[in-house]
């Protein structure tokens, strides 16, 4: 049960869901239900609600709301996603014309939210046409992406792909991606409660402790600079956001500046989309000590680099933790 997942969230999140609804009917209902309207998410109570500023379509209401028992929820017309990790697909922002690569895919959060940002740019998306690429490696995990795609109404714009994006999305296939959404495996850090996915660490020294934390973050830095670069080199795409729940720079800035240092990723023209596009009025950015220990010289480089990335604290920022930035070309 989703209203049980998580006691000590801040806020619940709701998305309206365009792809079973008519938008400006589902505010309305909710608007019944939530009579008072509040300018902060701290300033919830119960039957109160907050619309959020950042992200269309998206609101808060207290946690204790036992939301997953109203009908808008049964019947797929609001969907529960916490805020940030509504940004990535916000941030790609597709358009009726493009075609989108979810390289990590499942449960499926991203992806439903993609189909109804495409499906908001227009009534009659192409016809019938896949729109979204959806890869999922863990077969267990696919199922649940395919139930959670049927639920939302993604109908035939989602196709889902079972298996490693870095073996079978060979970029010649997909010459028709003009976008992606790299949302892989990661620490995790960022996510609190009984959702958590640190399992403790029992090693019996801190040293230890440490040592083994370091080695966890470095196999998965690796492996998300990899999935990254692998959707980098798809021929037509020229916008690519990357998301990690995760607080450790290991996993964020770093990833984006090994990208940015790599040859290949400069020879094909990427480059960090800048602030202005990339949920500008957010005012929690990238640590620009990160950008400095790398590119010392130049200030104001560091300074753009880290406005580009939007970073999202747990609790204290209304939810989980989390990173995301944007690649363009
Ligand atoms: N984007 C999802 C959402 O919003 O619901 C969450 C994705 S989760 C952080 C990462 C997912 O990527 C996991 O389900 C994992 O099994 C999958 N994965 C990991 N490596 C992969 C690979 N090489 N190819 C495809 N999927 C992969």
């Amino acid at each position: 049960d989703k209203d049980d997942q998580d006691d000590t969230t801040p806020v619940r999140w709701i998305r309206i869901n365009p792809l079973k609804c008519e938008v400006s009917a589902t505010v309305e209902q909710l608007n019944k239900k939530f009579t008072h309207r509040v300018d902060h998410w701290n300033q919830l109570s119960p039957g109160s609600i907050y619309y959020d500023e950042y992200v269309p379509n998206l609101f808060g209401i207290h946690p204790s709301e036992k939301i997953t028992s109203h009908d808008l929820y049964k019947q797929g017309k609001i969907i529960i996603q916490d805020r940030a990790s509504c940004f990535p697909a916000h941030i790609l922002n597709p358009g009726k014309d493009d075609v989108v690569m979810d390289t990590c895919a499942a449960p499926g959060n991203k992806t439903t939210h993609i189909a109804a940002r495409i499906m908001g740019c227009s009534n009659n998306p192409k016809g019938g046409k896949v729109q979204i690429h959806a890869f999922e490696k863990e077969p267990a995990r696919a199922e649940v992406l395919q139930k959670m795609t049927l639920q939302a109404g993604c109908g035939s714009l989602v196709k889902i792909h079972v298996g490693d994006f870095t073996q079978l999305a060979v970029p010649d296939l997909f010459k028709d991606v003009t976008a992606a959404l790299v949302d892989p495996s990661c620490s995790g850090s960022g996510i609190f409660g009984r959702k958590s996915l640190d399992s403790p660490d029992d090693s019996p020294s801190q040293e230890l402790r440490d040592q083994r934390l370091q080695d966890r973050l470095s196999r998965l830095s690796s492996f998300q600079f990899q999935v990254v670069k692998h959707a980098m080199g798809m021929p037509n795409a020229r916008k690519i956001v990357y998301s990690t729940c995760s607080v450790h720079a290991e996993e964020n800035e770093r990833v984006v500046i090994d990208l940015l240092l790599d040859s290949k990723v400069k020879e094909w023209g990427w480059q960090l989309s800048p602030r202005s596009e990339v949920v500008p009025t957010w005012p929690r950015r990238g640590i620009v000590d990160e950008f400095e220990e790398v590119f010392r010289n130049d200030k104001l480089k560091c300074r753009l680099l880290s406005e580009s990335c939007v970073r999202a604290l747990p609790r204290e920022d209304g939810g989980i933790g989390f990173f995301a930035v944007c690649f363009q070309r």
